[in-house]
C-alpha cells in the first residue's frame, strides 16, 4: 500500500506523516517513511539543486522536469522495491505537489505536469491524505522554520492561497483517492483522524 500526504507549506503534513508511520509500526506494520522532493540519494541531490539555488534559477517548466526526474528515481530506487517487499510506503508529498507548486504558476503548466506524469511516472498513491490548512496560519508556521523564505518571497502568499484551493479541487477530481482532514485541529486529534482513515484501508 502506498499512502501520500499533501498540503501547503506549514500544514503539518510532515508531522502527520511521521505520526502515522510511528502508529502503524507500533501496530506491527512494516513501514517505509519517505519524502519528496527527495527520498532516494539521486532525488535528494535534485532537491538540493532546486531548493538551495536562487528561487528563479529554474523556470517552472524546468522545475517540472527536475521534480519528475527526482520522482522517477525515487520510484525506482525506494518506492517500488518497498512495495514489492510488501511494505507500506508513506510519502510526504508526491505528484500532487508538482501539480500544485509548479502547475499553478502559469497557464498550461498543469497540463505539462500531467502529461509528463503519465509518460514517466504513471502511478498514483492508493490513498492521499490532504492536510487542509488556512494559508495565513500555514505561512506563519512555515516561516518560523529554517530555509524556504526566499521561495516564499518570490512565489508569495498568493500562491499558497491558490494552492489551498487547488488541493481542494484535486480532492474533488480524485474523490476515491484523496481524503481531506482539517489541519487546524490539535496535532493529536489530526493524527487520530488520519489513523482512523488509513488503518482500515490497509487490511
Ligand atoms: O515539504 P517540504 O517542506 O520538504 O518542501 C520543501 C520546499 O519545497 C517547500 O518550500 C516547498 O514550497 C517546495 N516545493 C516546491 N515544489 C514542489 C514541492 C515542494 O516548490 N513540487
Amino acid at each position: 500500500r502506498f499512502v501520500s500526504f499533501e498540503g501547503i507549506d506549514g500544514s503539518g503534513k510532515s508531522t502527520q506523516a511521521r505520526r502515522l508511520a510511528d502508529s502503524l509500526r507500533e501496530k506491527g506494520f512494516d513501514v517505509v517513511l519517505t519524502r519528496e522532493p527527495g527520498g532516494s540519494p539521486g532525488a535528494e541531490e535534485i532537491r538540493s539543486l532546486v531548493l538551495e539555488g536562487a528561487p528563479d534559477r529554474w523556470s517552472a517548466e524546468t522545475e517540472i522536469l527536475l521534480f519528475t526526474a527526482a520522482r522517477r528515481d525515487h520510484l525506482e530506487r525506494t518506492i517500488r522495491p518497498a512495495l514489492a517487499a510488501g511494505k507500506i510506503v508513506i510519502c510526504d508529498r508526491f505528484a500532487d505537489s508538482t501539480r500544485m507548486y509548479q502547475g499553478l504558476r502559469g497557464a498550461g503548466l498543469r497540463a505539462q505536469v500531467d502529461a509528463l506524469h503519465n509518460l514517466m511516472i504513471g502511478v498514483e498513491p492508493d490513498l492521499t491524505v490532504l492536510v487542509d490548512m488556512d494559508p495565513e496560519t500555514g505561512l506563519s508556521r512555515a516561516l518560523g522554520r529554517n530555509g524556504g523564505e526566499e521561495r516564499f518571497e518570490t512565489f508569495g502568499a498568493a500562491l499558497q492561497a491558490d494552492m489551498r484551493a487547488g488541493f481542494l479541487d484535486l480532492a474533488r477530481e480524485y474523490p476515491s483517492r484523496i481524503v481531506k482532514v482539517d489541519g487546524a485541529q490539535p496535532i493529536d486529534a489530526v493524527a487520530a483522524t488520519v489513523l482512523a482513515i488509513v488503518e482500515p484501508r490497509l487490511r
